[in-house]
């Protein structure tokens, strides 16, 4: 006897879709996997919202262990790491082939930014107290010689190493977190993740997708001159974010207060009348380049670079010395001002 398929009740359905909604909600709603680690000089807070039946612990995990090795990898202080081999070389070719991508594509950078970015400031800011911790003012003399051998063009490739003449030495401090983040990514889209948050220390930060919920990432903007926690939040999703500033790094000497980013003219820190420049792109290591070369550059010379330079697709917010906010108009709609802070936000053209 055949048996007769009764068709299913509407009600039926209705509910049966409910609970697939209310299922699939609950999932999205799941707690992230988190972790603090401290590597690369700071301290990074990942949170990955696990991808479909995961509790995310995998894919965190991964993402640790590739910022370790990326860390090994990319250290000018660590005596394992193949800058560190560079840079002891005596000018010999070392092989570091794993660092030619990123070595070609920040070299770019520095041309781009027609050296505002310069990979060789190492021995600056070892002479300034930077790496050791014992601070100290070079005399003019000693900054016109390190100015001298400051020179990213020195820096020689081939297809497995690179080379770099004595007393030259290389530092990837302005642009690891980048690269970094644009390793991490498509690492963790590959395992399903789809939404996640992960800052790469104070100065990158890096999205994918929106938070589960469907709104954007808020990024708080740290107020330089210390008077509040944020001066204002960029909401984002899918993007990278990188901030440069003087407070991030420093130290003071008969009331004047010295910095980390270092104008490769000089070899003294930059000052260019800005107090942090933040960068937002698709690029992670776009953003933690141009975030140092812009702060290098300065309001005026940032700007006209913006403009000159539409292919790096990028946007920028600037904070000067004085407390004015200058954005560019791609981030208009994201930013908004913390209430505390009564200055304008001025939009460049
Ligand atoms: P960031 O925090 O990304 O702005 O990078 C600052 C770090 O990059 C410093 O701690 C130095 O290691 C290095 N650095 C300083 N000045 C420069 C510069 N003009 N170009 C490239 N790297 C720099
Ligand atoms: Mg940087």
């Amino acid at each position: 006897m055949r048996k007769i398929q009764r068709p299913v009740p509407a009600c039926l359905l209705t509910a049966l879709l409910v609970t697939l909604l209310l299922v699939t909600g609950c999932q999205k709603q799941t707690e992230p996997a988190q972790s603090t680690i401290f590597a690369m000089d700071t301290v990074m807070n990942l949170t990955i919202y696990p991808p479909e039946k995961q509790d995310g612990t995998q894919a965190l995990n991964s993402a640790v262990e590739q910022i370790y090795a990326l860390e090994q990898e990319m250290s000018a202080t660590r005596e394992d790491s193949p800058i560190y081999a560079l840079n002891h070389s005596g000018g010999q070719w070392v092989e570091l082939p794993q660092l030619l991508p990123l070595l070609k594509d920040s070299l770019a950078l520095c041309q781009q930014t027609r050296g505002a970015l310069d990979l060789t400031t190492y021995p600056a800011l070892e002479a300034w107290g930077f790496l050791s911790k014992n601070y100290r003012v070079p005399p003019p003399q000693e900054l016109a010689e390190l100015a001298e051998h400051i020179d990213y063009t020195m820096l020689e490739r081939s297809d497995t190493g690179a080379r770099l003449p004595e007393p030259m030495q290389l530092d990837l401090g302005a642009v690891a977190k980048g690269y970094a983040g644009d390793v991490l990514v498509p690492a963790l889209k590959e395992q399903g993740v789809t939404s996640a948050l992960l800052d790469l220390g104070q100065s990158t930060i890096v999205t994918i997708g929106t938070k589960p919920d469907g709104t954007p990432w808020r990024i708080g903007i740290q107020d330089p001159f210390g008077r509040q926690d944020y001066l204002g939040v960029l909401e984002l999703a899918d993007l990278a974010v990188g901030t440069s500033g003087g407070y991030q790094r420093f130290f003071e000497e008969n009331g004047q207060t010295y910095w980390h980013i270092i104008d490769p003219d000089t070899a003294a820190p930059a000052r260019s009348g800005l107090a942090s420049v933040t960068v937002v792109s698709p690029s992670a290591l776009t953003c933690d380049g141009l975030s140092t070369a812009l702060f290098v550059m300065g309001l005026e010379e940032g700007t006209q670079f913006w403009r000159d330079h539409p292919e790096l697709d990028f946007q920028a917010l600037f904070i000067t010395d004085e407390g004015e906010i200058y954005l560019t108009p791609g981030l208009e709609e994201q930013f908004s001002t913390a209430q505390e802070h009564s200055g304008k936000v001025k939009v460049l053209q």
